[in-house]
């Protein structure tokens, strides 16, 4: 997607080779109209497939996956990380490792708000080792629901997420994919090495 190629190239800054740091735009201050246009963007490229609810993982994914569901006019499912005073009973859980972190974390979906009779899509901010998409997907299999897809936003495609997704099956739609970062430093994979 070229406005959020963009956007990555104007105001993203490469930490080093593996971290793509996006707080101005997409992680700590959010741009609106991009994330409108993102929305607009996978509802686009998912429609006429029976999704029932888009699934994202608490926080940075919220605003894109918000979004999708109003464009495709379905709820939003949101997976927490923090065990919550509310929200504590008929939980599905699972352990994540953090990438950014270098941690694991919890992560939880009630049982009362997915079931056998949905078909969800799965909208993240990054896909860097997979490693939280796979979290979201235990998670919906545990509920008994079928999975249409996963949208990202930024893809690093120097990192084995997308084939680990792949290699379940699991169709991996993403807006920027990256190829190489270093200081200063943001290449995205071109056409021909697609
Ligand atoms: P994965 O589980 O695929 O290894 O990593 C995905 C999660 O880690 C994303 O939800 C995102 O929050 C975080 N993440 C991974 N890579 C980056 C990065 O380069 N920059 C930022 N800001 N977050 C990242």
């Amino acid at each position: 997607m070229k406005l959020l190629e963009e956007k990555i190239l104007a105001e993203g800054h490469a930490l080093d080779e593996n971290i793509l740091k996006v707080d101005s735009f997409i992680n700590h201050k959010v741009d609106p109209q991009l994330m409108k246009e993102i929305g607009k963007e996978f509802a686009e490229h998912f429609k006429n497939q029976g999704i029932t609810k888009v699934i994202t993982i608490e926080s940075s994914g919220i605003a894109p996956a918000l979004t999708t569901a109003i464009e495709m006019n379905i709820p939003l499912v949101i997976l927490k990380k923090q065990p919550s005073q509310v929200l504590n009973q008929d939980l599905y859980h699972t352990e994540v490792a953090s990438f950014t972190k270098g941690t694991s974390y919890e992560l939880t979906l009630s049982m009362h708000q997915i079931d056998e009779n949905d078909h969800v899509l799965i909208i993240d901010d990054f896909l860097a080792n997979g490693e939280a998409a796979t979290g979201a997907l235990r998670l919906i299999r545990k509920a008994h629901a079928t999975i249409a897809g996963i949208g990202v936003l930024i893809e690093k495609a120097f990192q084995p997420g997308r084939s680990k997704l792949e290699e379940q099956m699991i169709p991996v739609y993403s807006l920027a994919r990256i190829s190489k970062l270093g200081k200063d430093l943001i290449e995205f994979v071109s056409e021909h090495q697609e």
